[in-house]
């Protein structure tokens, strides 16, 4: 894995990362625009959000490995009367979890459930690289 020392110092700063070292791998490869899933190494299943045991099969030999970042709208919900909007989401990845997120770049009234997303990252509050989803432009 590359990184640059900007990312990985901004990274090792941040006091939320710090708090969870074990998910420092996944917040490197945000920073980068690439999203890491948990998979296990021994059912091979991926699994949201990262555990330091499998929960499919109880298994601690886990690892990092990159997502295509493309999944389906599962359920989300608008919260209107925030300014800006917002977008609730869960998301089915086509590596089979389903993550919490949020939509971006979307009007709420044109999602639709199963429609396909894909990943974006954006900086949270704090500056660290989030992962979001935007609808995919023809799905
Ligand atoms: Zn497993």
């Amino acid at each position: 894995m590359t990184t640059t020392p900007g990312n990985t110092e901004a990274i090792d700063a941040d006091p939320f990362v710090a708090a969870f070292p074990e998910n420092r791998e996944f917040w490197l490869a945000a920073g980068e625009g690439r999203l890491l899933i948990r998979t296990c190494d021994d059912c091979k299943r991926a699994h949201w959000y990262p555990r330091a045991v499998c929960p499919l099969c109880g298994s601690d030999r886990l690892s990092w490995s990159p997502a295509s970042g493309r999944g389906k709208l599962y359920a989300f919900s608008t919260a209107r009367r925030t300014e800006p909007q917002t977008t609730l989401a869960y998301v089915t990845l086509d590596e089979g979890p389903t993550m919490m997120s949020n939509i971006v770049d979307a009007v709420p009234e044109t999602l639709r459930i199963g429609q396909t997303v894909v990943v974006r990252f954006l900086p949270s509050a704090e500056g660290r690289m989030m992962p979001f989803f935007a609808p995919l432009a023809d799905g």
